[in-house]
């Protein structure tokens, strides 16, 4: 076993599976995609840490146990729409693809996209398109989704994210309140959204129409 795939290993028993996370796809997804192909050349060797890391233009990849949480929280089953916003490095939108049929990955910073794409070519991912632009207003012409990731914090859920949510769809998104952020799940019912808090959090600010 090369070295990257015993700390992938590591990760998902120790980090993941030790700490709540119980899907099995979720875990067979992030035990097998390679976290170190995203990270960047500089920071190979950290991409099994426990934490979140720099990803160039002041972004970060999240720590492996909140993008776990996520993927959870969306339930994927394979057969899902599914729309992300803040692709970052790549990484999420990787295991996305894994666990559903299609995703489509918006990204404000157009070299963070140029840079996923590579990531993503690397690693064979074909059921995945990215688009840069501002993600806060979803895609409007792509709706309905049935899971809606977005990995930067919002004043609240956007608006026009709940309402190209599919009926019965989940969303996963940090709101902040202040200070404070919270990694909340919203499940359509209807016109009714169900609302769960997850975990205390911290990401990256979402900036745009409906963010900051
Ligand atoms: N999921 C990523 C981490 C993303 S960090 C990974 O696995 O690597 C959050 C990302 O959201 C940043 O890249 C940031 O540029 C992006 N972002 C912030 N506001 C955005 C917006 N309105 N639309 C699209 N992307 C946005």
């Amino acid at each position: 076993m090369s070295d990257f795939a015993a700390q992938r290993a590591r990760m998902v028993e120790h980090q993941l599976r030790e700490r709540g996370i119980e899907d099995e796809r979720v875990l067979a997804a992030m035990g097998e995609v390679p976290r170190e192909e995203f990270v960047g050349e500089r920071r190979r060797e950290m991409a099994y840490a426990d934490a979140a890391l720099p990803i160039g233009s002041e972004q970060t990849i999240s720590q492996p146990w909140i993008v776990a949480a996520i993927l959870q929280a969306l339930e994927l089953k394979g057969s899902e729409q599914v729309l992300e916003i803040g692709t970052g490095s790549g990484y999420s939108t990787c295991l996305l693809g894994r666990l559903s049929e299609h995703v489509v990955s918006v990204e404000r910073h157009a070299g963070l996209a140029r840079l996923a794409a590579e990531h993503l070519r690397a690693c064979r991912a074909q059921n995945v398109e990215l688009m840069v632009g501002d993600g806060s207003r979803g895609v409007p012409g792509r709706a309905p989704f049935d899971a809606i990731a977005v990995h930067a914090a919002a004043p609240a859920a956007p608006p026009a994210l709940l309402e190209q949510l599919a009926d019965g769809g989940r969303m996963v998104v940090p709101v902040a309140d202040g200070s404070e952020e919270m990694l909340t799940v919203l499940r359509r019912r209807g016109n009714e959204f169900e609302t769960v808090a997850l975990a205390p959090c911290r990401f990256v600010p979402l900036i745009g129409a409906e963010g900051f």
